[in-house]
């Protein structure tokens, strides 16, 4: 089974992945926490990667196409969260899973209002160690707390900062936004009602996906 998870920054789709991933045995493949660890292995996609992903802009295309191409021909089922966020990518993505003779199963849209969207970002905390992260709180939460990890300090990722915010809220209007159309058309879209609770969002998916 292959799932893509799409919607706007802050929707809870990494969030729900672990839980997915975890219950339909997929690999989960965050294009977003794949750039982040490139980031902090210092190797040249991370360099390249970073200034984008600071100011809160798309890394270009080709890149990205490139690193999913890579890792989609090396595993069996995929969890795809944040992929693909452009149209040219959800054709890349449908020439390449056309080669393996593989198909998407489900598109899941993720919607939330977009006030609830930047108080969700705006508050976000995340660890440097693990794709985990939490909302700031008055006693500041630590990673270890709540997981294996062994992480003591949360940081602010540099594009959940206001500036950034805005801009990648803008991209997602301009350029992610015209998916929906595109896998509606292809009758592969459920709309899940993501401003609820973190069971309930589950709930709604388990039903969807259930097999
Ligand atoms: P995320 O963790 O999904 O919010 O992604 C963080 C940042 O990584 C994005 O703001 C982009 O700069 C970059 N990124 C992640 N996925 C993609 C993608 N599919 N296309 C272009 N840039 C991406």
């Amino acid at each position: 089974m292959n799932i893509i998870l799409l919607g706007p920054p802050g929707s809870g789709k990494g969030t729900q992945s672990s839980h997915l991933a975890k219950k339909y045995s997929l690999n989960h493949l965050s294009t977003g926490d794949v750039l982040r660890s490139e980031i902090v292995s210092g190797s040249k996609l991370g360099k390249e990667a970073s200034k984008y992903m600071n100011e809160g802009n798309l890394v270009p295309d080709e890149v990205i196409i490139g690193m999913v191409s890579q890792k989609l021909s090396a595993i069996d089922s995929v969890l795809l969260d944040g992929f693909p966020r452009t149209l040219n990518q959800a054709k890349a993505l449908d020439n390449e899973l056309s080669n393996l003779s593989k198909t998407i199963n489900h598109v899941l849209y993720f919607n939330v209002p977009s006030e609830e969207l930047i108080q969700r970002l705006s508050q976000r905390l995340s660890c440097r160690n693990c794709p985990n992260t939490f909302t700031k709180s008055e006693n500041n939460p630590s990673c270890k707390s709540d997981s294996s990890c062994e992480e003591q300090e949360l940081y602010q990722r540099e594009d959940d900062k206001p500036e950034a915010i805005s801009i990648r809220m803008k991209n997602y209007t301009d350029l992610t936004e015209p998916l929906l159309n595109f896998y509606k058309e292809k009758n592969l879209m459920t709309n899940i009602d993501a401003n609820k609770s973190i069971a309930e969002v589950s709930e709604q998916i388990d039903k969807i996906i259930h097999i």
